[in-house]
């Protein structure tokens, strides 16, 4: 069985960069945090924001969760994990963006799908991932024929749009929001390419944000790159 010490060797470098080399940062952090944005992901292990952006410690407040679902408004009972973490960084850490950052080959919104047909999901995950049922019921409307993956992507976009508009059912994000205090963003993330685009909201469309890696790319740098020789 593979161990732990991958993470522990982890953590060992972690603490070089973060403390032993930026004594600096490490004293900032211990004041308090700014971050700049809120970003609510799905908790699966291929999409690690903070991996993703390159971000330092304190650069962003974080939520994870089972597809990247942000629930409407619901004052009263149960348990509001997203909610209140919600309710921290736009209340009181004054957060200035939140993004929802969707992903290809979502777990979640796969589960979401099948429970068209019947399927099982778990006790806790299907009524999660319910938030995103009108997302899944307006592609099946609209995309009936297409094969059951690319209506997958699309849900996994749809349901982007989803958590955006339950964001601004909380009335402190649609106030911020309207005094140009807060922003908010859809983001999708290609777990195959690495690609990540964002809503345009004027269009409703996904677009590149930033220019996916490739090698043909790569190697052109390179060739210009590469001194000039003497060779005749
Ligand atoms: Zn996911």
């Amino acid at each position: 069985m593979p161990d732990i010490s991958k993470f522990i060797d982890g953590v060992s470098r972690f603490q070089q960069q973060h403390f032993g080399d930026n004594p600096k940062l490490a004293d900032e952090l211990s004041r308090g945090q700014k971050p700049l944005a809120l970003l609510i992901g799905c908790s699966d292990s291929r999409v690690d924001p903070a991996l993703l952006t390159d971000c330092a410690p304190g650069d962003l407040f974080m939520i994870r969760n089972v597809a990247n679902l942000v629930p409407p408004y619901e004052p009263g009972g149960g348990f509001h994990g997203v909610s209140s973490a919600l309710e921290y960084a736009v209340c009181f850490l004054e957060v200035e963006h939140i993004i929802i950052m969707g992903h290809s080959q979502c777990g979640g919104i796969n589960g979401l799908m099948g429970m068209a047909d019947g399927s099982s999901v778990g006790e806790f995950i299907g009524k999660w991932v319910n938030i995103a049922a009108p997302a899944r019921d307006k592609i099946l409307k609209e995309m009936p024929d297409e094969p059951p993956e690319e209506q997958a992507h699309a849900c996994e976009k749809e349901a982007i749009q989803i958590s955006l508009n339950n964001l601004q059912s909380f009335p402190w994000v649609k106030e911020r929001m309207s005094q140009g205090k807060l922003m908010i963003h859809g983001w999708y993330y290609n777990i195959g390419t690495g690609q990540l685009k964002f809503l345009n909201q004027l269009t409703k469309q996904f677009e590149v944000l930033v220019e996916q890696y490739s090698s043909e790319k790569l190697l052109n740098k390179l060739a210009e790159d590469k001194p000039p020789t003497n060779e005749s």
